[in-house]
């Protein structure tokens, strides 16, 4: 790459390890013609799709929301954030490991409901009840008569 410094085409890496969980590389280069030295970091870059909500229009993946989204329906439940974070985390690699460029909205929520059913039968039927928004009178009662015997 480029020298920052000097702008010279050609640089070279003196060294190279990896850094934090070992989902980067860290790199010192130094460049062939001022000499300056410098560091870059390398990370996989790792698209998640789009989402595609019910009216058509797209929105990228927000995280935070998904987090919100949990939390609310899981509000005064006997559920740690370190649970939340696990859910989360699956359903990232969800949506990574699907390889589409987009996703329904819809596949979201069902994978939220996953989560949920194993988290906290309170949160699941909350969320489903919102989710489904009783318009959809069938799926709530299949929503339902998916739980199994409380635990
Ligand atoms: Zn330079």
């Amino acid at each position: 790459m480029h020298c920052p410094f000097c702008a010279a085409p050609d640089t070279r890496v003196i060294d190279s390890r990896l850094s934090g969980d070992g989902g980067q590389v860290r790199r010192r280069r130094e460049c062939t013609e001022c000499n300056e030295r410098f560091t870059t970091y390398e990370s996989a870059e790792l698209n998640l799709p789009r989402i595609v909500k019910h009216d058509g229009s797209r929105q990228p993946f927000l995280e935070d929301k998904l987090r919100a989204g949990l939390c609310k329906a899981l509000e005064k439940r006997p559920v740690g954030m370190e649970q939340i974070e696990a859910s989360i985390s699956r359903i990232k690699h969800k949506l990574l490991s699907s390889g589409e460029r987009e996703v329904a909205a819809r596949q979201i929520g069902d994978w939220v409901m996953e989560e949920l059913k194993s988290l906290d039968q309170v949160a699941y039927i909350r969320f489903a009840s919102v989710y489904l928004s009783f318009e959809d009178v069938d799926a709530f009662r299949n929503a339902i008569e998916n739980l199994e015997p409380s635990k």
